[in-house]
C-alpha cells in the first residue's frame, strides 16, 4: 500500500495546521505592533486555534488503518481540546468579571491537561515490569515535588503580593501537571513499541511547555512576559496538537523508527534537573533563612545527596555501556548468522525470512532459483579452490545485475537465489533471461576460462502462498529447467508439481518392485547385418506393475536415478543379465553369444564400490570380463574426474565399454580420445528417415560415426532399425552391427536363448 492511498498525500490534513498558525502568528502579529488589547485578542484567537487542534487530532483518531491503542490516544487528546476549548470560552466570558486566572477557567483547565495525559494510558509503553513502572512513578513524583516546591518558593515569591489566591492556585496546579505531562512523554518517546511518532509525541510536548511557561509568567512574570505569554498560550499549545497530529498522518504506512540509546538519555534528565534544581532550592533557601550551623548541615546533606547521586550515574553509565556493546555484540552475531561467508551474499535463513516477511505483507514477490550446471565436474577437476572463486565471482556477478534489485542470496553448494518486487510473468521471465545471460559470459578464474551456464527456475508467489512453496515451486522449475538441457530458464506451471507427485509415488512404488520381484529383463538381439548371425543381446529392464501393467525404462529409470534407486535396480540387472548370459553359454556352447549388453547410469558409476561389485559379478558367474559391454551415455562420460576413473578401472580389467545412444550428446569427438571407448551405438534418431535420403544432416551423421568407428578401430552398432530400406542403407555405409525391431524385438530370455540355437537374421 502506498502511503498516498492511505494518508492522502502531502497537504491532506494540513489546514488544520495552517488554521492554527496563521491564528498564532495573527496575534504576535498584533503584540509585535504594540496595539492595545492584545490580552483580548489572545482570548479570541485561543479557541480559533484550539478548534484547529482538536479537529485535527479527531481526524486522526478516526483513522481506521491506525492501531486502536494510537486511535484512542488521538481521540482523548481531541477530548482534551474540547474541554480546554470551553475553558478559553468561559475565560471570555468571565474576562471582564475576573481578570485574573480564576477557578471557573483554571478546574477546566486542568481537566483539560489531566485528560490529555490520560491519552497516554492508551500507549502500550513499552512492556514493562514492576520495576519499570515504579521508576515511572518514581520521576513523576521526584518532578512534581520539585515542580512544586519551585513554584511555591520562587514563582509565588516573586509575584506581586496582590495576586490572587485562585490565581497562584491554578497557576500551580497548571505547572505541576504540566511537569507530569512532560515526564509521561519522555516515556512514550522512550517506549520500545513506539506506537505514536516520536516526533509526533516530541511536538505535543510543546503544550505543557508552553503550559508551564504561562503558568510561571502569570504569577511571577514582569508585565512584558505576562503580555506575550498569556494570549500566546492556547494557540501555541493548539498549533502542537495540530501539528503533532498532521505528523502522525505523514508517518502514516512508514515502518516505525527504531529508538537510538542518545535519546533515552535525553529524557531521562528530566528528574536529575528536578533534584538538581530542588538541591538549588535548598541551599538558596538556607542560605538566607538559617543559622551558620544548620546551614553547615543542610550544604553538607546536599553534598552528600549529590555524591551519592553521582555514584549511582556512574553505575548506570557503565551498565549502559555494557548494555550497548551487548547489543553490538548481538547485531554482529545476527548478521553472521545471516550471511553466507564465501560469498557475502545473504544465506538461505536470511532469504527465507525476508521472503516471509514480503509474503505476510501481500507483496508480489518473484523467486529465481539458479544452479550453475556441471558445477560438480568443475569442482572435481579443478579442486575445491577453483571451485569456490567461481562462486564467489558467480556472486559478484549476481550483485552487479541489473535485474537484480534485491536480495541475491547463496542458499547453499552452486545454488543462488534472487527476490524480486514484481508479479508480472514477462517482467520475471525477462529477469531470469538477464541473469541468465550474464552466467553464460565466461568466467576467468586463476588462469582458466571457464564457462558456467547455469539453469534458472522461475516462481511467482500466488495468493496465499508461503516461503517454503515458493521455494519449493522455484527448486521444481530449476529442475525442469535442467531436464530441458541445462543453460535455460524455466517458469514453473502447477503441472510440474503434478508431475513431480506422480515421480515421488512411481519412486515409492519403484521402491516396493525391487523388493516384490516386479522387475524382469528383456534380451534385444544385436545382430551382424553383413552375416545375418546373431551378434550379442541388449538387457533392457522391464517393470510388470500390478496396477499400471508393463512400465517402460523411460518412465521410471529417470525417476530411479533421481531418488538414487538406480544403484540397486541396476546391481540387480547386472547379475540377472550376467547369470544370464553364464546359464546360454552352459546351454548352448560355441552358439551362445560372445558377450551381454548392460546399460548402466551415471548414478551407479559414482558409487565408490562398482568397479568391485563388477569384478564380484563376474566372478560368482564365470564370466570373463571380455563377456560384459557396459553401455554408458556420453553426459555421464563428462560428468567427472571420480566417473572417469572408474571407466578407466573397467577398461584396464578388460570389461568392454559402449558409447550409447551416439551423436546425440554435446562434445562426442573430444570424448574418443579421452575415454577409453570400444563400441559406439548410434543413437536412433540418426537411423530414422535414413532410407529415403530427405534429412541430409542425419544422414551424414550416420555415415560419418561409421568412419570414424573404422578409423579408430571401434565397432558401430545402428540401433533402431526399423525396416529393411534403412537395414540396407546402413550396411552400404559401412555398419557391421545392427539393433531393432525390424530384426527383433526385445525377447524374453527363452526367445533370445533359441535364436542361439538357430542363429540366422529373419529377414535375411
Ligand atoms: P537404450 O539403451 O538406447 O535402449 C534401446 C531402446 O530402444 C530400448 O528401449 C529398445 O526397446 C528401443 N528400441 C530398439 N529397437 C528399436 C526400434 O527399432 N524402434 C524403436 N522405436 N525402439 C527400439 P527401452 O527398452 O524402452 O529402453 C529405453 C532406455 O531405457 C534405454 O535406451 C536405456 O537407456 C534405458 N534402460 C533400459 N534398461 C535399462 C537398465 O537396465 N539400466 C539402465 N540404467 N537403463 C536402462
Ligand atoms: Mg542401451
Ligand atoms: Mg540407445
Amino acid at each position: 500500500m502506498s502511503e498516498r492511498v492511505v494518508a492522502g498525500g502531502r497537504t491532506a490534513g494540513l489546514a488544520p495546521v495552517l488554521a492554527a498558525a496563521a491564528t498564532t502568528v495573527a496575534v504576535i502579529a498584533w503584540l509585535a505592533a504594540g496595539r492595545p488589547g492584545g490580552v483580548v485578542v489572545g482570548l479570541l484567537a485561543g479557541p480559533v486555534a484550539l478548534l484547529a487542534g482538536t479537529v485535527a487530532c479527531q481526524r486522526i483518531g478516526s483513522m481506521i488503518m491506525l492501531p486502536r491503542p494510537v486511535r484512542g490516544f488521538w481521540r482523548r487528546y481531541s477530548h482534551a481540546g474540547i474541554v480546554l476549548l470551553i475553558a478559553s470560552v468561559v475565560a471570555i466570558v468571565r474576562h471582564n468579571a475576573d481578570p485574573g486566572l480564576s477557578i471557573f477557567v483554571a478546574a477546566p483547565s486542568v481537566l483539560g491537561v489531566l485528560m490529555a495525559m490520560s491519552a497516554y494510558g492508551y500507549l502500550p509503553l513499552g512492556r514493562r515490569g514492576p520495576l519499570a513502572w515504579a521508576r515511572l512513578l518514581i520521576d513523576g513524583a521526584t518532578v512534581a515535588v520539585c515542580g512544586a516546591l519551585v513554584f511555591w518558593y520562587v514563582v509565588l515569591d516573586l509575584g506581586p503580593a496582590g495576586t490572587p489566591q485562585s490565581t497562584r492556585g491554578g497557576a500551580a496546579g497548571v505547572a505541576v501537571a504540566g511537569l507530569l505531562a512532560l515526564v509521561l512523554i519522555g516515556a512514550a518517546v522512550m517506549s520500545p513499541e513506539r506506537p505514536v511518532d516520536p516526533l509526533s509525541l516530541r511536538i505535543l510536548a510543546a503544550g505543557p511547555a508552553v503550559g508551564i511557561a504561562t503558568a510561571t509568567m502569570l504569577v511571577a512574570g514582569g508585565q512584558t512576559g505576562r503580555m506575550w505569554l498569556s494570549p500566546l498560550a492556547l494557540p501555541l499549545a493548539a498549533l502542537s496538537m495540530a501539528a503533532a497530529a498532521y505528523r502522525q498522518r505523514r508517518m502514516l504506512g512508514r515502518p516505525p523508527a527504531t529508538r537510538s540509546p542518545r535519546n533515552r538519555t535525553a529524557h531521562g534528565a528530566l528528574p536529575l534537573l528536578a533534584v538538581a534544581a530542588t538541591a538549588g532550592l535548598v541551599v538558596t533557601v538556607s542560605l538566607e533563612q538559617m543559622t551558620a550551623r544548620q546551614r553547615g548541615v543542610i550544604i553538607g546533606t546536599v553534598l552528600i545527596a549529590f555524591l551519592v547521586v553521582s555514584r549511582q550515574l556512574l553505575g548506570l553509565r557503565e551498565n549502559r555501556r555494557l548494555a550497548d556493546s551487548m547489543r553490538t555484540q548481538q547485531a554482529e552475531l545476527e548478521k553472521l548468522a545471516m550471511t553466507d561467508p564465501l560469498t557475502g551474499l545473504a544465506n538461505r535463513t536470511r532469504f527465507g525470512s525476508v521472503l516471509s516477511e514480503r509474503l505476510d505483507s501481500h507483496q508480489p514477490v518473484t523467486v529465481l532459483l539458479i544452479d550453475i550446471d556441471d558445477f560438480k565436474m568443475i569442482n572435481d577437476t579443478m579442486g575445491p579452490a577453483l571451485g569456490d572463486q567461481l562462486l564467489y565471482q558467480v556472486a559478484q556477478r549476481l550483485r552487479n545485475n541489473s535485474a537484480v534489485r534485491e536480495l541475491p542470496a547463496r542458499l547453499g553448494g552452486d545454488e543462488f537465489a534472487v527476490l524480486l518486487s514484481l508479479d508480472e510473468a514477462a517482467d520475471a521471465e525477462d529477469a531470469a533471461a538477464r541473469i541468465q545471460q550474464a552466467l553464460a559470459e565466461p568466467f576467468t578464474v586463476g588462469e582458466h576460462h571457464l564457462l558456467a551456464n547455469a539453469s534458472v527456475g522461475v516462481a511467482i508467489a500466488g495468493p496465499g502462498d508461503g516461503a517454503d512453496e515458493v521455494l519449493r515451486n522455484a527448486d521444481i522449475a530449476m529442475y525442469a529447467a535442467k531436464e530441458a538441457g541445462k543453460a535455460a530458464w524455466v517458469r514453473f506451471e502447477p503441472r510440474m508439481r503434478q508431475e513431480v507427485v506422480n515421480h515421488a509415488r512411481l519412486g515409492s512404488e519403484l521402491h516396493n518392485a525391487i523388493i516384490r520381484h516386479e522387475l524382469f529383463l528383456l534380451y534385444q538381439p544385436v545382430f551382424d547385418i553383413v552375416t545375418g548371425r546373431l551378434h550379442g543381446v541388449e538387457a533392457l529392464v522391464r517393470w510388470r506393475h500390478p496396477v499400471r501393467g508393463l512400465v517402460s525404462p523411460g518412465d521410471f529409470i529417470p525417476v530411479a536415478e533421481r531418488s538414487g534407486l538406480i544403484v540397486p535396480l541396476g546391481a540387480w540387472v547386472l547379475r540377472e543379465a550376467c547369470s544370464q548370459l553364464a546359464f546360454w553359454k552352459g546351454e548352448h556352447g560355441d552358439g551362445a553369444i560372445e558377450a551381454i549388453n548392460v546399460n548402466v547410469a551415471v548414478r551407479q558409476l559414482r558409487e565408490p564400490g562398482f568397479v568391485d561389485d563388477v569384478a564380484a559379478v563376474l566372478s560368482e558367474t564365470g564370466l570373463l570380463p571380455r563377456n560384459l559391454v557396459l553401455e554408458v551415455t556420453e553426459s555421464s562420460v563428462a560428468d567427472g574426474r571420480q566417473v572417469r576413473e572408474t571407466l578407466q578401472a573397467l577398461h584396464e580389467m578388460g570389461v568392454r565399454l559402449a558409447l550409447d545412444d551416439f551423436g546425440t550428446g554435446h562434445s562426442s569427438l573430444s570424448l574418443l580420445r579421452a575415454f577409453p571407448v570400444d563400441v559406439l551405438k548410434l543413437d536412433k534418431s540418426f537411423v530414422d528417415g535414413i532410407a529415403d535420403g530427405e534429412d541430409r544432416g542425419r544422414l551424414a551423421v550416420a555415415a560419418a560415426v561409421a568412419q570414424l568407428a573404422e578409423y579408430l578401430q571401434l565397432s558401430a552398432v545402428a540401433e533402431g532399425i526399423e525396416s529393411e530400406a534403412q537395414l540396407d542403407r546402413l550396411r552400404d555405409m559401412g555398419y557391421r552391427l545392427g539393433q531393432g525391431f525390424f530384426m527383433a524385438r526385445p525377447l524374453p530370455a527363452g526367445e533370445a536363448g533359441a535364436l542361439m540355437a538357430v542363429p540366422v537374421l529373419p529377414a535375411a
